[in-house]
């Protein structure tokens, strides 16, 4: 297991000798002692990634899919390894954790081959004199702040495009899990990624390694994933150098159901869309919105679902439902739940704190509310957590007014047949990502990302390596 900071191609302890625990939130067993990068690692971290930056923006795009193509063969060889070290930190249940290993190496595979792809243009000159060409260059080294929701496929989600385009990098993973970084910038090395062109700080204080991203001009692209709250303190960051930054922040994700759907397969992308991680993904579904006609027949079979579902240690055999993060985060499922049953939500199944022998007191029973108003605290703010709060709608309008009364816009999802009604949800949905009858849309070929506070920019598709491009518009005087 790796545990230092991974600079110029070396693992190295922190300047500071510093370590910090990681721990497994499903029973707080301490995993490993970690380098506490702080200022001088980023820096140095930096210097790196800004000196490997002139040979690989130079090495051809087919060459620098080579290591990038081979990386992905190294995860999915040692995907069992990966995924349990995933589930160590992050507390997720095994099943999840694979499917996170082949996720996270779709997005370097995929960039791979859209690194060749990163074509110029000519543009028809006033003057016959002259050629005007758009060059599309990598804008320099790159830095990549990650949550601990992903610990894996946050990285190479940032890390495929920024490579791929030609820009260095330098991440700063989450606190809480700072080891599936580390493998994969072992892989990395072991893939014959030339040194300094990935770099790792893991570290307790992210706003002093931060803040090195954001006080020179070598790191001209910073990557976030996180809070709305810790976006805008970067994005304000951004302004002194110019930085250009994409945010992907916290979402709201409404489920519509239409009384046309199919019910079993809104319940099934129910229990996919909001238990996933523990309901601890920023496009989880976190308002279920389901018209009158449905919504009794809606309730009673999720709440048989939810009911049968496993909360247990992820690492467990047959968990579905892992911990939470931390304290903080099973606090704050607590307080919607009781201020939701305080405001005459019932709770269907589920609503307190679960106990997992030997486990830590992380776990919450999955559940449902039912009787949910828009008052209530889980209908206005992000729950992150196991709850499904349902509220009955009436008509199409009354469940986009719903949808979209909120700041945020990351994911939406509606179950319905009509095809009319879908197109006019879709373009009417205040959301980056629409999923109609699929509760799991992001893949590697799309663009991901939100509007309104959850953000800015796109990762994923073709979209997502332009982030890291420079236009250089040339022209030419040939006569
Ligand atoms: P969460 O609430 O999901 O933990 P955060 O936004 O706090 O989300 O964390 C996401 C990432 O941002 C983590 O890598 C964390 O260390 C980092 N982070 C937290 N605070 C700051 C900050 N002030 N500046 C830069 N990065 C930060």
């Amino acid at each position: 297991m790796h545990t230092n900071c991974f600079i110029g191609g070396a693992f190295v302890p922190a300047s500071s000798g510093r370590t910090f625990t990681v721990r497994n939130p499903a029973n707080d067993a301490a995993v490993a002692e970690v380098a506490d990068g702080g200022a001088a690692d980023a820096r140095a971290a930096v210097a790196a990634a800004a000196a490997a930056f002139p040979a690989w923006k130079s090495t051809a795009a087919i060459e620098r899919a080579k290591p990038l193509r081979r990386l992905t063969e190294l995860m999915h060889r040692d995907a069992e390894r990966l995924a349990d070290l995933c589930s160590q930190e992050c507390g997720k249940p095994l099943a999840e954790a694979r499917t996170e290993v082949a996720y996270g190496a779709s997005f370097l595979e995929w960039y791979a081959e859209e690194g060749k792809r990163v074509y110029g243009e000519t543009i028809p000159a006033s003057d016959p004199a002259k050629r005007l060409l758009v060059l599309r260059r990598p804008c320099g080294a790159a830095a990549a702040i990650t949550p601990w929701n992903f610990p894996i496929a946050m990285v190479t989600r940032k890390m495929g495009p920024a490579l791929a385009a030609g820009c260095t990098q330098v991440v700063k993973p989450a606190e809480q899990t700072p080891l599936s970084a580390l493998a994969i910038a072992a892989l990395a090395a072991e893939a014959g990624l030339p040194a300094g062109v990935l770099n790792v700080v893991p570290g307790m204080d992210a706003p002093a390694i931060a803040a090195c991203f954001f006080d020179n001009l070598h790191v001209r692209h910073v990557s976030f994933t996180g809070s709305t709250e810790v976006g805008r303190i970067l994005l304000r960051q951004s302004a002194d150098n110019v930085v250009r930054v994409s945010l992907e922040l916290g979402g709201h994700a409404p489920f519509i159901v239409f009384d046309d759907a199919d019910l079993d397969a809104a319940v099934a992308g129910a229990m996919a869309s909001k238990f996933r991680n523990a309901g601890q993904t920023c496009v989880c579904a976190n308002r279920f919105l389901v018209q009158r006609g449905v919504h009794d027949a809606f309730v009673e079979r999720l709440t048989a679902a939810v009911g049968a579902l496993k909360v247990g240690d992820g690492r467990a055999a047959g968990t579905q439902v892992g911990p939470m993060i931390d304290d903080a985060g099973v606090a704050k499922v607590e307080a919607h739940v009781a201020d939701a049953v305080a405001h005459g939500a019932q709770v269907r199944t589920g609503g307190t704190r679960a106990q997992v022998p030997g486990g830590s007191s992380r776990f919450f029973a999955p559940t449902v509310l039912s009787g949910v108003t828009p008052s209530m605290r889980c209908f206005r703010e992000e729950t992150f957590g196991p709850v499904a709060p349902v509220c009955a709608f009436e008509t199409e309008s009354d469940a986009l007014r719903m949808a979209n009364d909120t700041p945020y816009g990351l994911a939406g999802y509606l179950y319905t047949r009509d095809g009319a009604r879908i197109m006019r949800m879709a373009e009417e949905l205040q959301y980056g990502i629409v999923g109609v009858n699929d509760p799991l849309p992001a893949t590697a070929q799309a663009p991901f990302g939100g509007v309104k506070h959850s953000g800015l920019g796109r990762e994923g598709g073709h979209q997502g390596i332009e982030e890291y491009l420079d236009l250089r518009y040339v022209s030419w005087r040939v006569g």
